[in-house]
């Protein structure tokens, strides 16, 4: 059967009280859905009763001159997916039903979310942690799904349920990958198929920074740089930022068995800009 698709807050709040003394699992998303998705889907249905996808490609974690416009959007073909896996309800509430006339209220994370993507992206993290705020308080999941692609994005919204005492628990899961390495994302579509072909140096580099790490290399310098000159072999490819950091907040890694690293990458190429990141000596 087709999922039920609701649009209205409101009809959502409904149906979350028939789920009364069940677990329920939250997939939030925006749309053209991938093998990275279906992944969240899958780890949502073997945890919870109830699993609800939200497909809703957020104004407000875009700055003026992003991708918002032509952000891909085929709610069709990901609804068909979402039966396939057995998915019952999707959540895809338009840009009024999330900031009615009047809306006013912010979510801001003030440490974490201005550095790595939060530095190139300025009001990206207070867009996500309001719309993640507005969608746990509509759907109250015992569980939020989200990816380690998005690796700064799932370290930010653990930390805002924390701190806000919010009842739900923040379940990351691993990066899917491509055959050749390129971390699935909606946005690989916007690639050429030269540049799409280049994109897969970037997980190579992450690799060698990762055996660098793993021979004893600990520098962030040295290994920021063996990362950056693996990219400076694209024609035209620009490292936005290339960091070793500690996996709980983000802050500087010091070097301890405690608490791991993490190198995390931006990288524009062909004017897309390609997020990945790799959790070092696991
Ligand atoms: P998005 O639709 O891009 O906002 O992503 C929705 C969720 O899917 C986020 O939690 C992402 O981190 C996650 N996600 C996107 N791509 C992947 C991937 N390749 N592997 C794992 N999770 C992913």
């Amino acid at each position: 059967m087709a999922p039920k698709t609701i649009i209205s807050i409101r009809e959502l709040k409904q149906l979350r009280k028939s789920f009364a003394g069940k677990s329920l699992a939250l997939v939030p998303t925006m749309g053209a859905l991938h093998q990275g998705h279906f992944s969240l889907v899958k780890k949502a249905q073997e945890i919870a009763d109830h699993v609800i996808v939200s497909i809703f490609v957020n104004p407000s974690q875009f700055g003026p001159n992003e991708d918002f416009a032509r952000y891909p959007r085929q709610l069709q073909k990901d609804l068909n997916a979402l039966q396939s896996l057995g998915i019952e309800t999707v959540f895809s509430p338009t840009g009024g039903e999330m900031y009615p006339q009047g809306f006013q209220t912010w979510v801001e994370n003030t440490a974490m979310a201005n550095q790595l993507c939060g530095a190139s992206r300025p009001g990206h993290f207070r867009g996500v942690c309001t719309v993640l705020s507005i969608l746990l308080n509509i759907v109250r999941p015992d569980f939020c799904i989200m990816g380690k692609k998005d690796y700064q994005q799932w370290r930010i919204v653990s930390r805002m349920t924390e701190d806000l005492h919010l009842e739900c628990q923040i379940v990351g899961c691993e990066i899917v990958r491509e055959s050749d390495g390129l971390a699935m994302s909606s946005r690989n579509a916007f690639l050429s198929s030269e540049h799409r072909q280049q994109a897969a140096m970037i997980y190579k580099g992450l690799k060698i920074v990762d055996e660098a790490f793993l021979k004893g290399q600990k520098d962030k310098e040295v290994l920021s740089r063996i990362f950056q000159d693996h990219i400076a072999a694209i024609d035209g490819a620009q490292v936005d930022y290339a960091e070793l950091r500690n996996r709980e907040d983000l802050g500087e890694w010091q070097g301890d068995d405690q608490v791991k690293p993490v190198f995390l990458a931006a990288v524009q190429i062909g004017g897309v800009r390609l997020i990945d990141n790799i959790e070092l000596g696991t």
